[in-house]
């Protein structure tokens, strides 16, 4: 009999932050499988079978999840965040296009709190009016269709989420990307460096873009660029409801 397979985010961190609907997946799971640091966030109990990988090998995780539900288990597989955003979601229907005998496997896809959104509420309401989301990771996506975005997200006058900002093996991008908001005259608006949010290591920082440098970024960190009408009152960061 085929089992089922569960695609659930846990949130940006804090155990308070997963879905209640998450938390019974991962009850009745027999088999988990994911990304070892998220993986490790998941209690372990007696007969849960925990499959956890490195990263950057989403596509054999998706096919190895699929091939555990196809043999009768009831596999959870977790992304950190939504899996839907920048996550495994799009990895399991990728390899599921791929392969027609798994696609009789009940699929389920579980909202989890993505990491903009956690970041956000730290800040106020920053993503209160139109807002676009990029991932800044080239592993497989040209960068000239990520500086393209940019540009056109500072034209629509979006406030920008950035995800995956700077990593130790992309460590130049996030400085290349801070340098195009700045030429395309973004220099006074407000910029949140939002650190490992929900967990002991959070950390916020607000300043304007002219005095952001990449360093501030590392891969735990959620970038959010407001847009030319952004405010701040006291602490907090808001978007405006109205447009100019
Ligand atoms: N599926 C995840 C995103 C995975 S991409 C989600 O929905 O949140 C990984 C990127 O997410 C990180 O590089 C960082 O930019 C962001 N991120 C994930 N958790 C975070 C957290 N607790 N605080 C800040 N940023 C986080």
């Amino acid at each position: 009999m085929m089992g089922t397979l569960t695609i659930a985010g846990l949130g940006p961190g804090d155990a308070a932050l997963i879905t209640p609907e998450v938390s019974a997946a991962l009850t009745e799971a027999t088999d988990v499988v994911g990304y070892a640091p998220y993986v490790a966030r998941v209690p372990s109990r007696e007969g849960l079978r925990l499959h956890a990988s490195d990263n950057r090998m989403e596509l054999s995780r998706a096919g190895e999840a699929l091939k555990l539900a196809a043999e009768g288990r009831r596999v959870v597989l977790v992304s950190s965040g939504d899996p839907g955003v920048f996550a495994m979601a799009a990895a399991v229907f990728e390899a599921l296009e791929a392969a027609p005998e798994w696609q009789d496997i009940s699929i389920r896809v579980l909202p989890g709190v993505t990491a903009m959104l956690a970041a956000a509420a730290r800040a106020g309401a920053p993503l209160g009016h139109d807002f676009c989301a990029i991932n800044l990771s080239d592993n497989l996506k040209p960068w000239p269709v990520i500086e393209k975005r940019l540009r056109l997200a500072v034209e629509a006058d979006f406030a920008i989420a950035i995800y995956n900002p700077r990593s130790k093996s992309r460590p130049d991008g996030f400085a290349r990307a801070l340098d195009i908001l700045k030429g395309a005259g973004c220099g006074e608006r407000t910029i949140i460096f939002a650190h490992a949010v929900t967990t002991p290591k959070e950390r916020i920082e607000t300043l304007s873009l002219n005095q952001a440098r990449a360093e501030m970024a590392d891969m735990a960190t959620l970038v959010i660029v407001g847009n030319s009408t952004t405010r701040r009152v006291g602490r907090w960061v808001y978007a405006p409801r109205r447009a100019s």
